[in-house]
């Protein structure tokens, strides 16, 4: 009677909001919390020329301090593609590079800024089309904003192809990020419209550790010439890691050797300093070089 249907009644009310309760606490809904309160900060690592040790842009790395811990964005990123967050994050990536170096990158018209981007972001113009939105009337030009898609990003190869083309139309160079790890490079290489390989940190952590012969990374370097794309190492640590890798072929690099991920204030000043060694304009005071 009606007793039982107010009974089940309640009993459904209760059951959602112990369950939205219980959201509200997992993890899961504290990253959406965070976003929500756009607590989500960015670093910024230094991109630099290996022939010069120029700084050329920054590679933009999302960070989330949740009760005072640093969270590991391979934790959160991970839990914000399971769980339909990761579009918001990349948006606020975009907020923030916009709203911390916007006006550094309109007077550095030479430097750039490359994001990060999920699976899903590479299923359709989403994302493209808020860049367009973002970018619009602040001076920033397209090729300063650059993409950095990791093999991973690929689910959907034929839509990815697609949505990567568009990014390059609109001026926006794509990077393959973390290339090597994944497992179909070769075949989807050839057909894929990019700008540069990422050589992922694993290719380069064993240099000098194991006979130079034995290395994969000049190969990737090699095959990156082969089709015109330039390459970027990640994670170089030593100096002996960005030797092998500049006599290798490789132009461009980042790691801790040159800087670690730095706040938007420390990289405006990690590029205004120039490289170790050079008498900048600004530390000579003639504008000379
Ligand atoms: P990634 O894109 O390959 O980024 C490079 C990672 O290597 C960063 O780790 C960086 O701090 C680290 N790294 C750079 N140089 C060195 C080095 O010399 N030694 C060592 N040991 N590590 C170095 P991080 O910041 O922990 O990011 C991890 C991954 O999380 C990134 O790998 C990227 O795949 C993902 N990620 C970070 N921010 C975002 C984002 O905004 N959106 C998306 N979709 N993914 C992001
Ligand atoms: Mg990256
Ligand atoms: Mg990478
Ligand atoms: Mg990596």
């Amino acid at each position: 009677g009606w007793l039982g249907a107010g009974l089940l009644i309640g009993g459904c009310f209760a059951f959602l909001v112990i369950r939205s309760a219980r959201y509200r606490l997992s993890i899961e809904g504290e990253l959406e919390a965070a976003i929500r309160r756009r607590e989500i900060a960015v670093q910024y690592q230094p991109i630099v020329e290996l022939a010069t040790r120029r700084c050329v842009g920054a590679e933009a790395l999302a960070r989330w301090h949740h009760r005072g811990t640093a969270i590991s964005p391979d934790i959160f990123i991970e839990l914000a593609e399971r769980h339909g967050l990761i579009q918001s994050i990349t948006d606020l990536v975009l907020d923030r590079v916009i709203a911390e170096l916007g006006g550094f990158l309109r007077s550095h018209p030479d430097c750039y800024v490359s994001i990060n981007v999920s699976a899903v972001d590479l299923t359709s113009r989403r994302f493209l089309d808020y860049l367009g939105q973002r970018l619009n009337g602040t001076g920033i030009e397209p090729a300063q904003i650059r993409i950095e898609a990791t093999e991973r990003g690929f689910v959907d190869a034929q839509a990815a192809v697609q949505v990567i083309q568009a990014f390059r139309e609109a001026g926006h160079p794509v990077y393959i990020d973390d290339f090597g790890t994944g497992y179909s490079s070769l075949s989807y290489l050839q057909t894929l419209p990019v700008d540069a390989l990422k050589i992922d940190k694993s290719f380069v952590d064993t240099i000098g550790y194991e006979a130079a012969s034995s290395s994969v990374a000049p190969h990737i370097i090699g095959l990156a010439q082969t089709l015109g794309l330039d390459v970027v190492a990640e994670g170089v640590e030593h100096e002996e890691q960005a030797a092998y890798l500049y006599e290798s072929g490789a132009r461009f690099a980042q790691g801790w050797l040159f800087s670690p991920a730095l706040s938007a204030e420390a990289f405006m000043r990690f590029v205004e300093a120039g490289p170790p060694g050079s008498v900048t304009a600004r530390s000579t005071g003639t504008g000379k070089p």
